[in-house]
């Protein structure tokens, strides 16, 4: 891993994180949510004792010709009572995931699911909270964003293709969204969210910055907070995917540029 990659800015929480298991899952459910992001609803008994915090994600291991891969979906919602987890697959493509998601019906078997994975969570211990992602990061930054008591210390900014793909936000949190278009440009170029975190108030006292998505954006969104004064430790940054490049097999995108 390079030294200026997104992964080695990742922060922990100060309390240790869950412990990842293996699951076998059912799909319980599968529905487009949006016109890009689609739902998917997995459930097993032993989810019952899934311990997870919001912003972390399952690791799928799905096919890929003769081979397989994995893929990292984020924990949108859970209801452990059921068993269930649920997850937003954004719709865009033919790689592995998104083959996956087209053609996910309920009743299908996903084995050897690692949940939870991911270290990065909400830092609670700060004044105010800003979320900054693409549609990728609509999972994560919604479920941190909800599971935080006082909206008014919440802003999301969060990237889609065009104002009909944007999803309601999570009640009460109306106010603290805001979303940006592309406009017809191609998902993963920075321009949108950089000028959105640009613009975005930066509020008196110690606040913290999530930012996930493409993984030149995140570095170039990152740069420039900190350019506007936020520190690196103020920061949890995390590449999820790279334009024009497919996944590693371990879900991650390449961080070599
Ligand atoms: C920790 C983590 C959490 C994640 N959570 C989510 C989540 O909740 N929901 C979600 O949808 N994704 C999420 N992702 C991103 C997802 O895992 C990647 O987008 C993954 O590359 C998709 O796999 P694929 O097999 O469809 O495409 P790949 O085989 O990886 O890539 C094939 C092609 O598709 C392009 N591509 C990949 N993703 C996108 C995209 N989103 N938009 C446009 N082009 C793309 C690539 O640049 C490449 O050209 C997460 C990733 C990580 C690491």
């Amino acid at each position: 891993m390079s030294a200026d990659s997104p992964d080695s800015r990742e922060r922990t929480a100060t309390a240790p994180m869950p412990v990842p298991r293996r699951f076998d899952l059912e799909i319980v459910s599968v529905e487009d949510w949006t016109q890009t992001l689609r739902r998917i609803v997995l459930r097993a008994e032993s989810l019952r004792q899934l311990d997870y915090r919001p912003g972390q994600d399952l690791m799928l291991k799905l096919e890929s010709g003769r081979d397989t891969v994995n893929r990292r979906y984020t924990i949108r919602r859970a209801d452990l009572g059921r068993g269930e987890v649920e997850i937003d697959v954004v719709r865009h493509g033919s790689g592995p995931g998104a083959r996956w998601a087209e053609s996910a019906r309920p009743g299908e078997r996903l084995f050897d699911v690692v949940a939870p994975r991911g270290k990065i969570t909400i830092d609670r211990g700060v004044d105010w909270h800003l979320f900054i992602g693409d549609e990728t990061a609509i999972p994560a930054m919604f479920h941190m964003a909800e599971s935080l008591p006082d909206p008014r210390k919440v802003r999301v900014l969060l990237e889609v293709g065009r104002p009909v793909e944007a999803p309601p936000p999570p009640p009460g949190l109306d106010g603290a969204v805001h979303f940006v278009h592309r406009s017809g440009g191609p998902p993963g170029a920075d321009g949108p969210l950089l000028a959105a975190a640009a613009g975005a108030p930066l509020p008196a006292g110690r606040g913290r910055a999530y930012i996930a998505g493409e993984a030149r954006t995140v570095l170039a969104v990152r740069d420039l907070l900190q350019g506007r004064g936020l520190t690196r430790d103020q920061m949890a940054v995390k590449a999820y995917w790279r334009r024009d490049q497919p996944n590693l097999d371990r879900g991650e995108p390449d961080s070599a540029e």
